[in-house]
């Protein structure tokens, strides 16, 4: 069995107590991971506070802080293949996507690493003739980076580059559910240069080590991707040092064709956008909000699609869907498959978890028109698409809107005006028009409503980890 280890103030070390990690294609244990608990997580945050204010991170200039970031996105890109087989072992996202993926989280650092000595202050011109003004942008302290077992590396290195870029130290919490990739890629961290205590990368559970550290004195920003429900808590219990927080949570995004879109290449796109690691995916576009005209036809097409999909082993190269990243993910899809189909919605096709080892379930297709459906409000994160048709522009707009939460939201139609009053009307972070899915570092991401606040991507994430001092010299 594999042994993992925490990276705790610049070493590699066992953890207080340990635990097995599942594969979730055959369900069998493969390595065992370090449990931080509040002594580990007490060291690392201690070490990034001594990292940020004494030593030689804290001597260090922007542009030095941008050539280690540099040096971490040369080698996230030259070992790409391990860190992808590490994350598909342990998360059972296949091997396409992951490799994919963490090509373009070395541009993520790549980008930071460009940004560090362009974060600027400013001279500000006050009326007054014997004073000199200015302010100076300041990294704003200890991060605590929490994150969830999907593209562990992707949500880890949109808090760590721009934390990083800005002068910050950081202790990243990874999953329990999968922690393998973050706990390799420390080894990254470590060969890259970094100072001792920059970077701490821990694992444990959320009650015990993320309750730690988000209660953690020391601790003045916490990062967090994960659902409303852990939000909640995390709130609460960093409010008791007043610290800020940045919240990405979870979504039910609308993907909303128009009669008059390419409906072939929004078919595409929809079993993209709802299918791709196997529907585990904050962004997946799990509500089809379809004209009715063109309902039967899109359905037809889909169906055809979904039954297609390649489902297998997830390091196999040919596998297009694999498993669920834990039992407890694919129980909680059967039984909100089982409750909606209960509220009269038709399967289309899946809705059944099928018979041996692994955690799979089968692309799913639920029509919900008719119904009050649960499938409707809430996040199954696993690959079933529920969908609803629509008469009129407006009621497509009442529709997408109507849901607690806003992160993202497809429109496919071949009209200008049309994507351009969907666009103004849809309360969501992301649109995507005649498209789905796609990022840059330099495009901001994130949600409205119980899809969290704050900005991942872009200068302004990277300005969001720092602080303002100003400054008043008498000349
Ligand atoms: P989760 O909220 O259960 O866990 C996320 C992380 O929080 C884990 O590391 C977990 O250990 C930690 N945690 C749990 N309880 C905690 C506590 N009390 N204090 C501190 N940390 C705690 O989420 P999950 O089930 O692993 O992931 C799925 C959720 O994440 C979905 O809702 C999904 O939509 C969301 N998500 C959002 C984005 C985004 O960018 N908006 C991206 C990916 C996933």
């Amino acid at each position: 069995m594999r042994r993992f280890q925490s990276y705790i103030d610049g070493a590699f070390s066992d953890g207080e107590a340990r635990f097995e990690s599942l594969d979730p294609a055959t369900g069998e244990a493969w390595a065992e991971m370090p449990e931080a608990r509040e002594a580990d997580v007490d060291r690392a945050v201690r070490a990034a506070d001594r990292a940020l204010l004494e030593g030689e991170w804290a001597r260090l200039t922007a542009s030095a802080r941008g050539k280690l970031l540099g040096r971490l996105a040369d080698l996230v890109a030259e070992n790409v293949q391990t860190l992808a087989e590490l994350e598909t072992r342990d998360t059972g996202k296949i091997i396409r996507e992951t490799s994919a993926q963490i090509a373009y989280v070395a541009d993520y650092y790549r980008y930071y690493a460009g940004l560090a000595d362009k974060i600027e202050g400013a001279v500000l011109p006050i009326d007054k003739p014997d004073m000199e003004v200015w302010t100076r942008r300041e990294p704003v302290g200890v991060v605590a980076a929490i994150v969830p077992w999907n593209s562990q590396l992707f949500l880890a290195a949109v808090k760590i580059g721009p934390a990083l870029a800005a002068g910050c130290t950081l202790v990243v919490k990874a999953s329990e559910d999968g922690p393998a990739p973050l706990l390799g890629f420390a080894r990254l961290v470590h060969e890259a240069g970094f100072p001792a205590g920059v970077v701490n990368i821990v694992t444990g559970f959320g009650p015990s080590c993320g309750t730690a550290l988000t209660r953690h004195p020391l601790v003045a920003h916490v990062a967090f991707t994960g659902g409303p429900g852990t939000a909640r808590h995390i709130v609460r219990n960093s409010a008791e040092n007043l610290a800020s927080t940045s919240l990405e949570l979870g979504g039910k995004s609308p993907f909303i064709v128009f009669a008059d879109a390419d409906l072939e290449s929004a078919a595409n796109a929809q079993v993209a956008a709802i299918f791709a690691a196997t529907g585990q995916s904050c962004v997946a576009g799990s509500r089809l909000l379809v004209e009715r005209s063109a309902k039967d036809r899109l359905l037809e097409i889909l169906k055809t699609k979904a039954e297609g999909v390649a489902i297998g082993a997830p390091l196999d190269r040919a596998t297009e869907v694999g498993p669920l990243c834990t039992r407890r993910q694919r129980d909680h899809i059967q039984a909100l498959v089982d409750r909606t189909t209960q509220a009269g919605a038709r399967l289309v096709t899946g809705g059944q978890t099928p018979e041996g080892p692994g955690w799979f379930y089968p692309p799913t297709i639920i029509d919900c028109d008719g119904t009050a459906s649960p499938a409707l409000a809430e996040e199954f994160f696993g690959p079933v698409l529920s969908v609803v048709s629509f008469e009129t522009e407006a009621e497509a707009v009442r529709l997408a809107n109507d849901t607690n939460y806003g992160l993202a939201s497809g429109v496919f139609t071949t009209s200008l005006t049309r994507a351009h009053r969907m666009i103004r009307a849809i309360r969501a972070g992301v649109v995507w028009v005649n498209t789905y899915r796609a990022v840059s570092p330099i495009a901001p991401f994130g949600g409205f409503k119980l899809s969290g606040h704050g900005r991942e991507g872009g200068l302004a994430a990277a300005l969001d980890y720092t602080r303002t001092k100003t400054v008043w010299l008498r000349t």
